[in-house]
């Protein structure tokens, strides 16, 4: 990968945490939403995004392939003509160029199906919608996956305090690893990167963990269980999007688990390609409950519908055991 095709992908997540950062507030306060087929929520801050950051990305010349999560649906709804010329008009606020067409063609070049060969980047413009919605935590995630594996993530936390921990700091934190190359982090609007890394505990009852705020997305009774039976006593620190990778990266917290609410669920390569990357390159472990890795290679979703465990590496034995000892039965 060229530094070019890096910094362009770092400044496109930065432009994109600028877009939502400017939305939150009035987007939070009206509740405006359209639902999607699936009855998740949209807004036009995550198309406004999208189409920016996709827009930056095809100028670089990065013409290759892009799997992202939005498209040009909402603007098939009863007041899609208004949602689409509302969402020109934020993206318009950082690409003045971006006319409202181009803005439509931009949302419609995210249908790559992903696969084990080729490359491609993976976006998620708004991950944590309902946490955006709520005027909480959400992030902006963009992955380079290539031949199935992910090369680079970045992941930008818009609300996330820089200093961990400390709700006084400054808020707004840019996210990202290479592969092989280590994990930093930086303010979205500009300053120094610094190296990051998972918590050195090895105690199980020491730990700390995150989950979703949202108990449709993770079962906060089975993490429950398997934190008190690890000793864990500490409370759950509830968080939307990606930003539990980033915390457990930075060591804020040392293990983060989505635990299926219900059978069948596929999760979305875009809620992790980026995140995963960024735990590892901190030097955390990410898997399923089964111990098996993460597969990108199988198109837009990841075949192994067992949950997911993240961790600082030294826990993630523990974890994995407890969980084999939850009783519902519901992870695996
Ligand atoms: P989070 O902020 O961690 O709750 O995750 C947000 C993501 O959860 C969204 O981007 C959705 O793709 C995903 N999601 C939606 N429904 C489910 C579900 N039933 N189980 C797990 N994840 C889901
Ligand atoms: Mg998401």
């Amino acid at each position: 990968m060229s530094f070019k095709e890096k910094d362009i992908a770092v400044a496109a997540v930065a432009e994109g945490c600028r877009i939502a950062r400017r939305a939150q507030a009035d987007i939070a306060a009206s509740g405006e939403r359209v639902l999607k087929g699936d009855r998740s929520p949209v807004t036009i801050a995550d198309l406004a995004v999208q189409a920016v950051i996709t827009s930056r990305l095809m100028e670089a010349g990065a013409t290759i392939s892009l799997m992202a999560e939005e498209d040009t649906t909402p603007f098939a709804a009863p007041n899609g003509d208004d949602v689409e010329r509302r969402a020109w008009l934020l993206a318009k606020g950082a690409a003045p160029e971006l006319d409202q067409a181009t803005l439509r063609d931009m949302l419609r070049l995210g249908s790559w199906a992903g696969g084990e060969k080729g490359r491609g980047w993976v976006l998620d413009p708004i991950d944590g919608t309902k946490g955006f919605l709520r005027g909480d935590q959400y992030a902006i995630a963009l992955a380079l996956l290539e031949h199935g594996r992910v090369r680079l993530g970045i992941v930008g936390c818009p609300n996330l305090p820089q200093r961990p921990g400390d709700p006084m700091s400054p808020v707004g934190c840019l996210f990202v690893a290479e592969r092989g190359a280590g994990a930093v982090q930086l303010p979205v609007d500009g300053g120094e990167a610094v190296s990051i890394r998972v918590d050195d505990i090895v105690d199980p009852a020491a730990g700390s963990f995150c989950e979703s705020v949202e108990s449709a997305h993770s079962s906060h009774g089975a993490t429950a269980w398997v934190a008190a039976r690890l000793g864990i006593t500490a409370p759950p620190y509830r968080v939307d999007g990606q930003t539990k990778y980033a915390i457990v990266a930075r060591g804020e917290a040392s293990v983060y688990l989505r635990l299926p609410t219900r059978i069948g669920y596929r999760e979305k390569v875009w809620d992790h390609a980026a995140g995963s990357l960024l735990v590892e390159e901190a030097g955390g472990l990410v898997s399923h409950v089964n111990g098996d890795p993460l597969d990108f290679r199988a198109g837009r979703t990841l075949p192994n519908p067992t949950g997911i465990v993240v961790t600082n590496a030294a826990l993630h034995d523990s974890v994995l055991a407890a969980i084999r000892q939850e009783p519902s039965g519901a992870v695996g």
